[in-house]
């Protein structure tokens, strides 16, 4: 351990050792009473320097996490003893497989331990030691598992019958699942498109930070980009001079960034009380002691899928009954209307069922000009074109 590890992490593997050892013993007929199995599991820590062990939760110590993978390992040997279950086929077993055949991608899968039980299922064998315990579905759709599951059936095709299973180790509890060849099929594609992100990335030497509550027990935290300027300003004794001046500049950008956003929304309701005013009294132009404000035509169109599906299913079905139907076999919304419906070409009984489904598409624009005096030119305050 040369570098900081989360003591939750690391207990979690010191339970996997403990328990590879267990079932390896076991498989030489040597069963370890319930105290040489926890004593072995005491000794292992002592060789262990705490130094890089990184606790994150306040409130708990590295003792706190031995004491819990103790009583984790003694409640699992309590339910499970004599363990004679079945057929124990490998722990940490490594298994190599082909994800895709074509680009000749392989992986390697360390399953925890592999058993076939009297009743001839195979089970695949994860063990946890989180917090939290999945649900039932989490499970059914967990993509780990399944690239076990490949994992297994490549190497023992006639393994038929497999069922996954997850042992949490601090709950003492396990949940199984038969993982569905749809589940099995995606999980394939994803591992491929994150494959082939991966070498993107590589290739672009683009590794971008995704931030999760995972962060803290992450140990390349003092490394990321993601956490370096907060490390580098909390540490005043390094802080640098650009480094400061980038958090004044940050602080600046946020104010700004606000009263912009304040700004926006009183622009927006200005705008939805001048095209009121406008509709009603029939303006087109509306007078300011500063300049004037234009209101530029709403535009009518047919709706996008999003926008209205119903409409957009009606337009479709329309287009292609019609005597148009191969012009406009791919329908775009935005060409039956303007090339379609505004230059008359559908039949009329077609036409007149269309309007039915017209929709303004965008509301009018404003554009503003100013007087001479103080002018500040044209333009569209609302980011519209400007009439
Ligand atoms: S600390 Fe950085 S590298 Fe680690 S998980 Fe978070 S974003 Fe990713």
């Amino acid at each position: 351990m040369d570098r900081p590890v989360s003591a939750d992490l690391f207990t979690g593997q010191m339970l996997h050792r403990a328990l590879e050892n267990l079932y390896d013993l076991a498989a030489t007929g040597c069963l370890l009473s319930e105290e040489e199995f926890l004593e072995r599991y005491d000794n292992s820590w002592e060789t262990v320097s705490h130094a890089n062990l990184v606790v994150y939760d306040l409130a708990q110590s590295v003792e706190h996490y031995i004491k819990l993978g103790r009583d984790s390992l003694q409640k699992y040997y309590r339910s499970h003893a004599p363990f004679d279950d079945g057929v124990t086929l490998g722990v940490e077993k490594r298994l190599t497989f082909t994800l895709d055949e074509e680009r000749g991608y392989k992986i390697v899968a360390i399953i925890d331990r592999l058993r076939r039980r009297d009743d001839g299922v195979v089970e695949i064998i994860d063990y946890k030691f989180s917090k939290g315990i999945p649900s039932q579905k989490d499970l059914e759709r967990n993509p780990q598992m399944a690239l076990y599951q490949m994992a297994v059936q490549e190497s023992w095709p006639q393994y038929e019958n497999i069922v996954v299973k997850q042992i949490f180790l601090r709950q003492g509890e396990e949940f199984s699942a038969k993982l569905s060849p749809d589940l099995l099929d995606e999980a394939r594609y994803q591992a491929v498109q994150d494959i082939l992100e991966i070498k993107r990335a590589l290739s672009e030497n683009e590794f971008p930070t995704k931030e999760s509550p995972l962060c803290k027990r992450c140990p390349y935290f003092s490394l990321c980009p993601a956490k370096r300027h907060r490390l580098a300003l909390d540490d005043e004794t390094t802080a640098e001079e650009e480094l400061l001046d980038a958090q004044k500049k940050a602080e600046r950008y946020l104010q700004l960034s606000t009263e912009s956003r304040t700004i926006k929304a009183e622009l927006d309701a200005l705008k939805e009380e001048l095209l009121f005013v406008a509709a009603k009294e029939n303006l087109r132009t509306i007078e300011g002691e500063q300049g004037r404000i234009k209101i530029g035509s709403a535009q009518k169109g047919f709706p996008s899928k999003s926008r209205d599906l119903q409409k957009f299913l009606k337009i479709s079905e329309l287009v292609r009954k019609s005597e148009m139907a191969d012009v406009f076999l791919d329908l775009n919304e935005k060409a039956a209307y303007k090339d379609g419906f505004l230059t008359e070409k559908f039949p009329q009984e077609t036409l007149d069922a269309m309007r039915e489904c017209i929709i303004e598409t965008r509301k009018p624009s404003l554009s503003v000009s100013y007087n001479k005096k103080g002018a500040a030119g044209t333009q569209a305050p609302d980011g519209s074109e400007k009439d």
